[in-house]
Order: structure tokens, then sequence, then C-alpha cells
């Protein structure tokens, strides 16, 4: 068990001019679990690869537990990574694949190695495949195996990279639930990477998000999704995602309009909002964001209404999905019990306190301003 330090971690590729990692600074807590997430191409696997010493940085300290390990090979870093191919070996057994790390990186005796991977069976509900080689296993099986080879060696840390994004929808739910619980049950530190914004924010203690190989917010999940610093993190979080509006501010401040007038939309902001939220609504544009599940139906001509056409209703159980012609994409998240059509015309409103505003040229939340926000990558 340990925490992790890393400091300003950086890796390039192909003499520099790919900026896989850009100067990365994280701190996880002992135990904690820790998910990380990016869409394609952020950088999430090359920082899995540069704690498990696979790849080296390019420059930056990585510190587990007491130990500067940046300059420790892979192999004697007490780190067990599980990858998204399970990547077991095809030749053995089950038995084989998980009893081999143990081999390899401890002093252990073959009893003692035996009764470890059965008691880790059991727990992985394996027990039953220890003969089989793996071209005999589902996939979520291999994915089982995976785990128990990485849970048997009871590492310091350790690495998930995509781990469930080969298995079905129904089998990823319930493999999440069990990765938390092991993870609870050995207080073992976690670093699980996903592209998926839905698994990183329900199963990690914390959440860090990655664009463009530079980190853009970590926090707990719920402060993440209430308080996003820019505008690609609050689209990235949530699904469906933040709706966006280009807003203008009249010069007399404190009433907001869209700059298309055309749309139609003006929001006027009650007295007092820039003081009381402590913001100054200086800039001529902003980008509005607000959540779908904060847009609710409103009578036809009320105030602070946006008025627009119905293009599709998708139910989803107890609620449904809006889509509108506002600007590109406008999603309102509404009782199911809503009788609408496609076509139909519809009043729209949300509540000042949901209304998130966004420099238009940075994408920095303007609310956020003492939470150093990177600004966003256009
Ligand atoms: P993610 O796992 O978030 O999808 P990666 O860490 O795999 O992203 O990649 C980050 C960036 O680094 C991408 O632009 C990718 O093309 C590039 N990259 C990764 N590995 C290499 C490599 N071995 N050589 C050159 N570029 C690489
Ligand atoms: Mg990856």
């Amino acid at each position: 068990m340990a925490r992790v330090s890393v400091e300003s971690l950086r890796k390039e590729y192909d003499v520099g001019t790919v900026v896989a990692v850009d100067d990365l600074d994280l701190e996880i807590e002992d135990g904690e679990f820790v998910t990380v997430v990016g869409p394609s191409g952020c950088g999430k696997t090359t920082t899995l690869r540069m704690l498990a010493g696979l790849e080296r940085p390019t420059s930056g300290r990585i510190r587990i537990g007491e130990e500067d390990v940046t300059d420790v090979h892979a192999k004697n870093r007490d780190v067990a990574m599980v990858f998204q191919n399970y990547a077991l070996y095809p030749h053995k057994t089950v038995f084989e694949n998980m009893a081999f790390g143990l081999r390899m990186s401890t002093g252990l005796s073959a009893d003692e190695r035996e009764t470890r991977v059965v008691e880790t069976a059991e727990m992985m509900d394996i027990e039953e495949l220890l003969e089989d080689k793996p071209d005999e296993l589902s996939g979520g099986q291999k994915q089982r195996v995976a785990l128990g080879r990485a849970i048997v060696r009871e590492p310091d840390l350790f690495l998930f990279d995509e781990p469930l994004s080969n298995l079905d929808a129904k089998l990823r739910t319930s493999m999440r639930a069990e990765i938390q619980r092991i993870q609870d049950e050995l207080g073992i530190t976690a670093v699980y990477v996903t592209h998926d914004q839905h698994e990183a924010m329900t199963m990690g203690d914390r959440i860090v998000i990655l664009n463009d190989g530079t980190l853009q917010q970590q926090g707990k999940p719920t402060d993440v999704y209430e308080n996003p610093v820019n505008e690609f993190v609050a689209g990235f979080v949530g699904s469906p995602s933040m709706n966006f509006l280009d807003v203008a501010v009249d010069a007399t401040g404190g009433r907001l309009q869209l700059s298309d007038p055309a749309g139609g939309f003006q929001f006027e902001l009650s007295a007092g909002y820039a003081e009381r939220n402590d913001v100054s609504l200086e800039a001529d544009r902003y980008t509005l964001g607000v959540r779908p599940e904060n847009v609710s139906v409103t009578d036809a001509g009320a105030k602070n209404a946006i008025t627009a056409t119905v293009d599709v209703v998708e139910p989803v159980g107890s609620d449904s999905y809006l889509h509108l012609d506002v600007d590109d994409e406008f999603i309102a998240r509404v009782d199911a019990g809503v009788d609408l059509s496609p076509g139909d015309r519809v009043s729209l409103t949300f509540d000042e306190s949901d209304v998130h505003l966004f420099d238009h040229d940075t994408g920095r939340d303007i609310f956020g301003v003492e939470n150093e926000a990177p600004t966003a990558t256009p």
C-alpha cells in the first residue's frame, strides 16, 4: 500500500513533436481509488505506463510510497497492471498465469504460492477454471483471471487501463462493482483509466480529467460535476452533455441575451447577481452552460423562456430527453409524462442558480477563477 506522487511528469514522442503528457502533477492518497478520464489520445495510457515503469518519462518525477521510482525498472516496482486485452499467457493455465507473477516478484515457496492463488481464485470466483487455458474462457472470465493475477500479488499499486472496455454492458456493470469491492477490501491504492465518463464518475473516490495531455481538473465526482472549471470539463462530464449557448451581456450589465437575435432568447439575471456570485460580467460575450436536468418546460410567454421546436423525444424510463432546435443541439430532461411530439413548439426555462458562465475565448468558468483552471483547448 502506498501513496503516489507525480510531479511535472512529461512524455514526448517523436523528438518532441508529440506531447503525450504535459507537466502533470498528481497526488494520490494511500488506499485511494482514482479514476483518470479523457478522450482518446489524451495521454491516459502513457501516464499509466509511466507509473508502471513501462515507459520512461521525458522529465518529471514519480514517487510510490517513500521511494522515487522514476528510474526504477518495471519489474522492481511493486505495481500490478490490468489491460483492456487481458494480456494472459496463452500457453499457461489459469493457475500458472496467476502463479507466474508471484514467482517472479515474491520469495514465496511453491506451497505458499499455491495457497495464495487458490484463495484469490475463490475470491474472484474462478476456482473452477484453474486448469483451463485462456482460449477456453469467455471474455468476462479472462478479465477475472487478469484481475486475479493482479490481486494475488498484493501490490502497492493497482493500475487499470480500460479493463472493462471489451465486455458487454451488463458484465461491465457487475465487474465495476466487483473491482470496487475488492479494492476497498484490500485497501490497495488504485489508478483506473477509462474514456467513459460515467464509469469514471461512478467508480472513483476522485476523478482526474485530462485533455490533450494536460490536467483539466481533479476532485470528487460530485464537485467536478457541479463546479466544472472550464467548458471542456463541463461538456465532458455528464450525459447527455451540458447545453451551451453563446450569449451577449448588454451594457447595463446583469442582462444576458443570446448573441443571435434570431434565437429570440432573453434571460434576465436578478438584481445583484454579479455581486452575490462575486463575478464581473465585463466581457461582451460568454458561453452559457446549463445541464439538461435543470431545464424545464414552462408556459408560453413566461419570463426568461426560450421558445424552441421539439426535434426528437427520447424516452429513458421515468424521464424523456427532449432534443430541441436551439443552436446546434439543446437537450432538456423532462418527466416522461410530459405530452410532447416532434414538431411541437415549446417554452423552456431554467433557474439562474443553475447557469454556468464560461469565458467565450478561454472556456474558463468565470465563477471558478480561484481554481486556476487551465484553459480549454478549442
Ligand atoms: P489515451 O490512452 O488517452 O488514448 P495515449 O496515452 O495512448 O492516449 O496517447 C497519447 C498521445 O501520445 C496520442 O497522441 C498518441 O498518438 C501518442 N502516442 C502514444 N504512444 C506513442 C508512441 N509510442 N509513439 C508516438 N506517439 C505515441
Ligand atoms: Mg489508452
